[in-house]
């Protein structure tokens, strides 16, 4: 896998640039079978007016005009609306490629296969503990960990790229190793997100780790990921000037409302009023996102040497936390003047695209 990344970074170096594809979020509906704790969606039951099969059928035919190869599918659950292979035949038809964010409760071995059959890229399977009470609580269904199991089993026996997403929240932040093991069990690659305000994640804010409890599971993590890699995501990152890629990303709500980023809802349009191009060009032209892909963050990320790695954080947390975008990251831990690993922010965040990277084209992804 590294040596592919590393092969892709070159390709990268040489080219010179960052091509501006926005990356795609496309979230389907917002039913869902679970009840998580940290749900950013606050899915549950679907929108009364959620795109329809056609609508999303012309908005995957805008994309494809405006240079899109990939997408994410999420929700609430994707894989729970009816007509969900008919969208998947239709970005197949359209050559956009597919990477699937589910918490694997639908996926038995005929979907896994048919999955498979449309060359969906990636599976994100979200388990948030590692024992099964733990991830029941915090996922709101018993039986759901061993169904999410089962499906991360079946996807790595057909030979999908599957990887564990686990959200690190003070429930489950002392399973870290257990997660880890869960996924070297399953020989399946385990990267963790962080738990955002916003959705369930602000009902259930107290929920929330603080950064000392962050910078607690660090160590874990890094030596779980390996220097090499590590060395990659340092290098890949300072060449597209860190990670938060708001001002790069569009996400697609299911009632057609298109955000700056999954777990930001700031609104930037709906595909019922505007072309994504529109809406698109809006966002590559907003001086507020102009100043987030500049690095213009306040406080302590202004002055911190690392900025260029880590992005300044999450520009969602600082929203959700301080109600300020540009505010510095609440949830760093670092102090600017340590030469420390301060990346684990970055580390946390992009460590999924990386870990894709080694299948498909290198590009920011997921976080
Ligand atoms: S770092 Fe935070 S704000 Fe930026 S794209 Fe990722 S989740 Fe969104
Ligand atoms: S390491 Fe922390 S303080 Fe420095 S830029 Fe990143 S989030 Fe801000």
């Amino acid at each position: 896998m590294i040596a592919g990344l590393r092969n892709k970074i070159s390709k990268l170096e040489s080219n010179g640039h960052y091509e501006r594809i926005p990356v795609i979020s496309l979230k389907i509906t917002n039913e869902c079978s679970l009840k998580c704790l940290h749900c950013s969606s606050d899915s549950g039951l679907p929108l009364h007016n959620e795109l329809t099969l056609g609508e999303i059928q012309n908005l995957i035919d805008e994309l494809a005009k405006i240079g899109v190869k990939r997408i994410t599918l999420s929700g609430g659950e994707p894989t729970i609306r009816k007509d969900f292979w008919e969208i998947l035949r239709y970005l197949d038809d359209a050559g956009i490629q597919v990477s699937l964010f589910t918490n694997g409760f639908l996926l038995d071995r005929n979907f896994v296969r048919r999955l498979n059959d449309f060359g969906v890229s990636g599976v994100r399977i979200s388990v948030d503990g590692g024992v099964a009470k733990t991830h029941d609580e915090i996922r709101g269904v018993k039986g759901s960990f061993s169904k999410a199991m089962k499906a991360v089993k079946l996807c790595r026996e057909s030979e999908l790229m599957v990887l564990i997403v686990s959200v690190i929240m003070k429930n489950n932040i002392s399973e870290i190793r257990k997660i880890i093991q869960l996924a070297e069990k399953n020989r399946v690659p385990a990267y963790f997100r962080r738990f955002h305000p916003v959705g369930r994640g602000l009902k259930n804010i107290g929920l929330m780790p603080s950064p000392e409890e962050l910078k607690s599971v660090t160590s874990i993590i890094t030596a779980y990921y390996g220097e090499e890699l590590i060395g990659e995501m340092i290098k890949y990152l300072k060449l597209v000037g860190g990670w938060c890629y708001i001002g790069d990303r569009m996400c697609i709500e299911p009632d057609g409302n298109i955000a700056l980023c999954p777990s930001l809802p700031l609104i930037m349009g709906n595909i019922r009023e505007s072309s994504i191009n529109e809406v698109w060009k809006r966002i590559k032209n907003s001086e507020l996102c102009d100043m987030i892909r500049k690095r213009n963050i306040a406080g302590k990320c202004g002055s911190c040497p690392h900025i260029r790695i880590c992005g300044g954080g999450c520009r969602a947390d600082a929203y959700g936390l301080t109600g300020d975008i540009l505010s510095e990251d609440p949830l760093c831990w670092n102090s600017p003047s340590e030469a420390s690993l301060p990346i684990l922010n970055a580390l946390i965040m992009a460590s999924a695209a990386f870990y894709e990277a080694s299948y498909i084209d290198l590009k920011r992804g997921w976080c």
